[in-house]
């Protein structure tokens, strides 16, 4: 067996939450090591789409993101933690600007929308392909500093050592100081052994949280997944394509088969995906031309310019699947979309297990049991940059 790699600070995933961990482990001085299950590039954020929230509105404060961060979770979430990330929030999206991420701009200063769950607008976006500016700004900084990727190399053991850890990552042994896991979700797993569809890649299958659990490490809401309500259902290449909850933010309804309004389309995400399961559970659904069930998304509500500006990947897809979404309703129907709960933290990002951090999708607490849209993003942020620091001084 060749010698050991030895880095103070092992990242492990290559998402939002571990790029972000990693810049900031670098910045601190860490001698730093990535490791990917695949390509470096394949991930949940980099397919997220709608936005992140701040605020940043006139009417707006961290206090009440937060109070409407509570509200959704239904007092279920780590107000410690809830408050890290709303207060942080504005400070995380000028760290990602000076990274490189270009939110889209209007009369002077953010294009904000209201997203579901939010009582004031505080979603900044990136058009509509928000997760893949975001890591595209975070992997380029990575690429130009010291931090070493290894991709193909997903962790398989990972065992405490007297001084650090020892983690075997594909081919590789690698001894460090602290890890950090940022290795995302199960829902792919989940949605594969239910035999459902899902939004979410290939890699997120969770063996990662198991191997920290097997060490030890303590879990909350394990149980708590999220269905996002608007999952494509219709053309069959859109089946599994998270429709962005900014098509409601800018005006489009749910309708059920009579063409009649049956929930608030900007409610709380599992309020909503619940509302659409009851509606065609009532037999006021449509359903897809393969037999699937489904109601109106009716996008026809949205007006041009808006589409245009914070909707134009998916009006592509639609539009190259033969449906134009501004001039008929599209057909939608809730998707397995996220890992509500995860691995327990605290405000620095640390597990139950001293040197052992976690962020981003596969840490609990922020969200609670159900988690608002655009806080994820927010969340690897937020989290990410917290255990890249954090991870970086324990190590030293
Ligand atoms: C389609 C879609 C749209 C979304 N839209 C939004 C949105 O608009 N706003 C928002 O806030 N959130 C959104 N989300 C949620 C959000 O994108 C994710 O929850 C978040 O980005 C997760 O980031 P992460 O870094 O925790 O995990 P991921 O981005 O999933 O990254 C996980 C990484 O871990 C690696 N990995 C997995 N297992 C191993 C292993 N054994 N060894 C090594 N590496 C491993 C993977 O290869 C990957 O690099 C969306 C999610 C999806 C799927």
């Amino acid at each position: 067996m060749d010698a050991p790699l030895e880095f103070d600070v092992l990242v492990v995933g290559s998402g939002a939450s571990g790029l972000a961990a990693a810049v900031s482990a670098d910045r601190a001085g860490a001698r730093v090591g990535l490791v990917a299950k695949d390509a470096v590039q394949s991930c949940n954020s980099a397919k997220a789409q709608g936005g992140i929230q701040a605020a940043f509105g006139e009417d707006d404060s961290p206090e009440q993101h937060a109070e409407d961060v509570w509200k959704s979770s239904h007092e279920t979430a780590d107000r410690k933690l809830v408050e890290v990330l709303t207060g942080e929030a504005p400070s995380a999206i000028h760290w990602l600007e000076e990274l490189g991420v270009e939110f889209t701009r209007e009369n002077g200063g953010y294009r904000l929308a209201r997203c579901g769950g939010a009582s004031r607008k505080r979603l900044l976006q990136v058009g509509d392909r928000t997760g893949h500016a975001i890591t595209k700004a975070m992997r380029e900084w990575v690429d130009g500093s010291s931090v070493q990727t290894f991709p193909k190399s997903p962790l398989i053991e990972l065992e405490r050592r007297e001084n650090g850890w020892r983690a075997v990552c594909g081919e590789h042994v690698i001894d460090a100081g602290t890890v950090v896991l940022a290795a995302g979700g199960r829902c792919f797993r989940i949605a594969a052994e239910r035999g459902e569809l899902t939004t979410n890649h290939p890699g997120a299958t969770g063996e990662v949280t198991q191997i920290a659990v097997d060490l030890g490490a303590e879990l909350r809401d394990y149980d708590a997944l999220q269905y996002h309500p608007n999952g494509g259902a219709w053309p069959a290449p859109m089946q599994g394509y998270s429709i962005p909850e900014t098509t409601r933010a800018y005006g489009a309804v749910l309708l059920n088969a009579d063409r009649e309004e049956f929930t608030d389309s900007l409610g709380p995400r599992d309020e909503v995906s619940q509302a659409i399961v009851d509606e065609v559970a009532a037999g006021r659904g449509v359903e897809t031309p393969d037999g699937r069930p489904a109601v109106y998304l009716d996008t026809t509500q949205i007006a041009e310019d808006d589409a245009n500006v914070s909707l134009p990947y998916m009006l592509r897809r639609y539009r190259a699947g033969g449906i134009d979404p501004l001039d008929e309703p599209i057909l939608t129907y809730p998707v397995l979309h996220y890992q509500n709960g995860g691995l327990v933290i605290d405000e620095h990002s640390e597990t139950t297990l001293e040197g052992l951090y976690a962020c981003g999708e596969i840490a609990g607490g922020t969200h609670g049991r159900n988690r608002m849209m655009g806080n994820s993003l927010l969340e690897c942020t937020v989290f990410g940059r917290r255990a890249g620091k954090a991870a970086a001084e324990k190590a030293a």
